[in-house]
């Protein structure tokens, strides 16, 4: 007799992200032949840039098809080190350097290598939701900590204060933000990193990748360039996926202290060994080659911003911060909650609103409820202008035959 499968306690009730379960479910709709916009994915429509494709075009040519060393060839982490000195003033050594497929295995990596059971990681949310799962993943406990449109969606000095705990072992902050396009200026880190010079025993995880993705005249900064004191107790994560259009080339890189460089490699050794050494070419090309055309792109996902916080914020019921930065939209729909649908049914929540749009608009957006702050949704706005126009109409249109 065959036993059922029976997952393990780590896993426990973890599912696959909300996120992908909507895309799919409107996947499954488009299939069906409803001409459903996809407004979920959390990538760039642009193509990856010519020179990159070329690189690794050029390396399957030259035969580095093998295994390189365990967390990047001794060339991508100069290339990784270079970019940190040159885009960020931060200074690594080699020993201080790391890479693996994508960010999101940084910061798993770094969490395995860091985390015993119970050790606290707080985070302030809303948030990207693999912070959560690859925390518990690792045996940690996520504290999420409330961060709310009134604050900028930004974490306060006083939050984290309330949020430090004898167990407390990370903060991580994320700038700009997956889901809110908020972003952390240098007077918006400072008084966090006050409070982390008061307790010494918690370290610092910052994600940048949506550093190149920021509008008007926000400056990027990361907290370890503004006080390289935390050095010894800071991780940066960044990545190529995002800046170079380059989410399915998977390759992402860290810097931090050596003990746990050296932690995350072993973490490494026994999961994915080495990122691909194709992928390797491609992200040395990325982070060594012309960076011109993130102004364009920039400025392309800055019309895109422009154009859906106006049209969101002229729907009745629902109310839409200017994001800093990334390619999101996180806007309340608050008014709209409680509001019938013709169908005849109540929205309760921002997921049955989203569930409704989808039903009702042929339009895909993710509830605020998948990345811990209700009732607001998500709208990522890397697709064509022609569709996002043709979105948000619908949007409109369906908010409109709610009834109160
Ligand atoms: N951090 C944030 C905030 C993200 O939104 C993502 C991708 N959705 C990642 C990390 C992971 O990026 P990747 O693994 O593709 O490098």
């Amino acid at each position: 007799m065959t036993m059922e499968f029976r997952p393990a306690d780590r896993i426990g009730d973890l599912g696959v992200s909300e996120i992908l379960t909507i895309t799919a479910r409107a996947q499954a709709l488009r299939r069906d032949g409803r001409p459903v916009i996809i407004l979920g994915a959390g990538e760039p429509d642009f193509d990856t840039p010519d020179h990159i494709k070329e690189a690794a075009i050029g390396a399957i040519r030259r035969g580095e098809t093998k295994y390189t060393a365990l967390d990047g060839s001794p060339e991508l982490k100069r290339a990784i080190r270079a970019k940190f000195a040159r885009e960020n003033g931060l200074s690594f050594a080699a020993s201080e350097v790391t890479a693996g497929a994508g960010a999101k295995q940084m910061l798993y990596n770094a969490m395995m290598a860091s985390l015993n059971p119970g050790d606290e990681v707080i985070i302030p949310t809303p948030c990207w939701t693999s912070y959560l799962d690859i925390v518990r993943i690792a045996g940690g406990a996520p504290v999420p900590v409330p961060c709310p449109a009134e604050d900028g969606f930004r974490l306060t000095a006083e939050a984290l204060e309330a949020a430090i705990a004898p167990r407390s072992r990370w903060l991580l902050l994320n700038s700009p933000s997956n889901p809110t396009g908020a972003a952390y200026g240098a007077e918006h880190y400072r008084p966090l990193i006050e409070v982390l010079h008061r307790h010494p025993q918690v370290w610092l995880m910052v994600d940048d990748m949506y550093e190149h993705i920021v509008y008007d005249d926000f400056r990027f900064v990361t907290p370890l360039a503004l006080d390289p004191s935390l050095k010894p107790r800071c991780l940066t994560v960044n990545g190529v996926s995002k800046a170079y259009a380059m989410t399915g080339w998977r390759l992402g890189y860290a810097g931090g202290p050596a003990a746990l460089i050296a932690g995350m490699a072993v973490v490494q050794s026994q999961s994915t060994s080495c990122p691909c050494s194709v992928t390797q070419a491609a992200a040395i090309a990325a982070l060594d080659g012309p960076q011109d055309f993130l102004a364009a792109r920039r400025d392309s996902f800055a019309r895109r911003r422009d154009l859906v916080v106006t049209a969101l914020n002229r729907i009745d019921g629902i109310d839409c911060r200017r994001p800093e930065g990334a390619f999101y939209t996180f806007a309340s729909c608050a008014g709209l909650i409680g509001r019938t649908t013709p169908e005849g049914r109540v929205l309760q929540s921002d997921r049955d609103l989203c569930d409704w749009l989808l039903d009702a608009a042929d339009v895909a957006v993710v509830p605020g409820s998948a990345f811990g702050l209700s009732p607001y949704f998500r709208i990522s706005y890397a697709t064509s202008e022609a569709e996002l126009t043709e979105a948000l109409a619908r949007i409109a249109a369906a908010c409109a035959r709610l009834s109160r």
